[in-house]
């Protein structure tokens, strides 16, 4: 028998907002009714407005994110086609291997596990290619096995310096709505998400952006495509409708996360992913332990992968936080798999769940052997969340204040 709640840190699904889950609690509807485009044309927009975009439209396919990888593919893409893919982490593994079973020739970039896509060498390739026989750059802006967020902005400059007119594809999956993407001003032609990651639903709905070069692209590629194609999903939505039966509760869901996530304002959501992310990262740190990803400029703001000392199996880390305290961290995955562990720390979440997750991950990594000082990563969280309260840091009597905040705020 478990008792209170479960304590979700992996990096999606994330934990569902209560408002959210009330308003996917709905009598089933018609979803050919009259005013059926109502819920739905507003999604649209205001997906657009996440995503940054200027021209282009944004599709809803009933599925998850890798679905909307298949989708972006196929639609755009012919087989034989030659595309530039790093490969740095589990997801982006995973997307080079899609393209290859649907045909396309991969140029593959391998790149340390921890490192971010490596910009100079996909510039390399694509100023290689006079022929310009490349046609898209695949990017995953965050790589959620690894906690490493790569420049999508530098992808796009380097593309440009060599006038090379490849498409640029970025899965989002895990960053949109948490950390900042902007479609139109960083270039990017087509852009992946999901919901259940920084939107805060269930999943069941994978999500593109697409812009208006990668929509021409679409009238000549020649990939098979057949529940995923565009051309039937745009002549639906043009008027808000689906041409097949979509998920309709998790369109109310995803109604409330963007009110919710407007009503926090981006800038303000991007700013708490930060403040957030940085205490888990001071409190790895503390503990001695090592960020897979390489270097602070890299650091994921919605999931940080811990390496752990090689004497203890990371496994037992989330097996002991599963059984004794009811609470899930992410695990280690591909050859990270038993060498580290995950925090999610995107979506509905606060100082108070991260200091939680903090402290049971205390708890289960001395369980299973690690030398762990109880409450170190719990203090360094604790004294960055209160620097970044201007109050707190002016609070008069210092005197009260622990000996190592006082240095801090000092
Ligand atoms: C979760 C995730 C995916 C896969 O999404 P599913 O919804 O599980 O299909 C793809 N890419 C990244 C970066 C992810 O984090």
């Amino acid at each position: 028998m478990k008792t209170g709640i479960h304590h979700l840190y992996i990096p999606g699904p994330t934990n569902v907002p209560e408002a959210v889950r009330r308003a996917m609690m709905v009598p089933a509807q018609d979803h050919r009714a009259p005013d059926f485009p109502e819920l739905t044309l507003g999604i649209f927009s205001d997906l657009k407005r996440v995503f940054g975009m200027g021209a282009g439209e944004v599709m809803l396919f009933p599925g998850s994110g890798t679905g909307a990888w298949e989708a972006a593919i196929t639609n755009t893409l012919s087989p034989g086609d030659r595309v530039v893919m790093a490969r740095h982490g589990h997801f982006s593994a995973l997307w080079a291997k899609m393209a290859e079973r649907l045909g396309l020739v991969v140029d593959l970039i391998e790149a340390p596990w921890g490192a971010p896509c490596p910009v100079h060498e996909i510039a390399r390739r694509l100023g290689a290619d006079r022929k310009g026989e490349i046609k898209a750059v695949f990017v995953t802006h965050n790589e959620t096995a690894t906690g490493v967020t790569s420049d999508i902005r530098a992808v796009r400059q380097a593309m440009d310096a060599c006038f090379h007119d490849a498409l640029l594809f970025v899965d989002a999956v895990s960053s949109l709505g948490s950390i900042p993407f902007q479609m139109e001003a960083w270039g990017v032609d087509l852009a992946v998400a999901g919901s259940q990651k920084g939107l805060m639903c269930p999943a069941g709905m994978g999500i593109l952006a697409v812009s208006e070069k990668a929509l021409l692209a679409a009238k000549t590629a020649r990939s098979h495509r057949a529940y995923f194609a565009f051309e039937d999903m745009l002549a639906m939505g043009r008027d808000g409708y689906f041409p097949y039966t979509p998920p309709v509760p998790l369109l109310h869901g995803l109604r409330a996360s963007l009110d919710r996530l407007f009503d926090e304002g981006l800038e303000a959501v991007f700013a708490r992913h930060r403040r957030l992310a940085e205490g888990v990262r001071l409190a790895v740190r503390a503990w001695g332990q090592e960020i897979v990803a390489e270097h602070r400029g890299c650091q994921s703001d919605t999931v940080t992968a811990i390496r752990v000392h090689p004497d203890v199996d990371a496994r037992q880390i989330i097996r002991i936080a599963h059984e004794r305290y009811n609470a899930a961290f992410g695990a280690g995955l591909g050859p990270l798999a038993g060498r580290a562990f995950r925090i999610g720390h995107i979506g509905d979440l606060n100082e108070g769940m991260c200091l939680t997750a903090l402290g049971l991950a205390e708890l289960a990594m001395a369980e299973a052997g690690l030398r762990v000082e109880f409450g170190a990563g719990v203090a360094a969280a604790q004294m960055h969340f209160a620097m970044q309260r201007p109050a707190l840091r002016m609070a008069e009597p210092k005197k009260a204040m622990p000996a190592a905040f006082r240095i801090a705020a000092e």
